[in-house]
């Protein structure tokens, strides 16, 4: 059963009386220990689609429609005093920047006892318990909760914000490019850890990374943006064996692997679009090289291709990419 579906979502910006449409119309969903790995390159709306889930945008930043319901909350319409309760308690968010995450001049133990606190009604010798259990679960010594952020490594501080986003045992975790500031080897301990979490407390888990490699290992299912367009989503297997959009097609060629035989990387020719003025129909027409007359004229639909598959072509299925990647 799905955790999170998010239905035909639009966040919109406006920048000085222009409307920049930076996620139109996204459709997807999370079962419970699934994770969906959003990918795309810098600009596509992954992060915007992320924010626009726990309602933290920018002042000028707007849902402007579509629906987001986790485990059965319509989290479009509540109000702001509503959704501060779903924050951390149903859903928790863990940033690139594990640095800025903390107040530099507080206790880590003590902010994440004051999350607990705030949504949880239990005392305050209850909530440092379960700061050194969560430590405990996270690798930390339970002891260095009195520590200030500035003690903590890159690595341990974003241990101890995976430790708050789980204090309020949520459903949904959001990580937006968690391990991007971390050398390799602490990064696949991070995403050993976030996978062995996700197992235990049954979450789903939303993943925002511009590094599809990240999503290979570590990731069910994967979306592919581009241009505030959701443009592909399927499992991992399904969309990297064969990708059936041509953009996901070819970010994932252009991606070098260290395994496997030599092979010609992928290019993409052109730039990407201004985002205050999206080419018309498939937002993709002036790059792709299968481009058709309608392709500038009309958008394509999300439509399911394959079980599980959807994508937003209006060949979909129909076109020779390659093959196997
Ligand atoms: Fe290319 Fe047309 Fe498909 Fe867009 S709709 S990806 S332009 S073939």
């Amino acid at each position: 059963m799905a955790v999170l579906e998010v239905k035909d979502l639009a966040t919109y910006y406006y920048l000085g009386g222009r409307e920049l449409k930076a996620v139109d119309g996204v459709t997807f969903d999370i079962d419970q220990k699934r994770t969906l790995g959003l990918a795309g390159e810098s600009g596509c709306g992954k992060t915007t689609t992320a924010y626009s889930i726990m309602r933290i945008l920018a002042e000028n930043g707007k849902i402007a429609g579509g629906s987001v319901n986790l485990g059965g909350l319509e989290l479009t319409t509540l109000s702001d005093e509503e959704m501060r309760k779903v924050r951390w308690k149903k859903a928790s968010i863990v940033f690139q920047y594990a640095m800025n995450a903390f107040n530099p001049v507080l206790r880590i133990g003590n902010q994440i006892v004051e999350v607990i606190r705030e949504k949880d009604d239990v005392s305050e010798e209850e909530a440092i318990m379960t700061v050194s259990t969560l430590f405990d679960e996270v690798g930390l010594k339970p002891e260095r909760q009195t520590d200030y952020p500035h003690e903590f490594s890159g690595g341990m501080l974003q241990r101890a914000i995976i430790a708050q986003a789980l204090a309020c045992d949520p459903q949904l975790i959001i990580a937006d490019e968690p391990v991007t500031a971390l050398d390799v080897i602490v990064q696949n301990k991070i995403l050993d850890l976030l996978r062995k979490l996700q197992d235990k407390y049954n979450l789903a888990v939303l993943f925002i990374t511009h590094d599809l490699s990240v999503v290979a290992e570590n990731c069910h299912d994967v979306g592919i943006m581009y241009a505030g367009n959701l443009v592909e989503v399927g499992s991992v297997e399904a969309v990297f064996k064969r990708s059936l959009h041509p953009y996901s097609y070819k970010l994932i060629g252009a991606f070098p692997s260290v395994v496997g035989p030599k092979k010609r990387l992928e290019f993409i020719p052109g730039v990407p679009p201004n985002l205050l003025n999206f080419p018309s129909g498939c937002r993709f027409h002036p790059r792709c090289p299968f481009a058709q007359d309608i392709c500038s004229k009309e958008r394509p639909e999300f439509r399911e291709i394959e079980s599980g598959h959807y994508v937003m072509c209006h060949f979909a299925g129909e076109l020779d990419l390659g093959g196997s990647q």
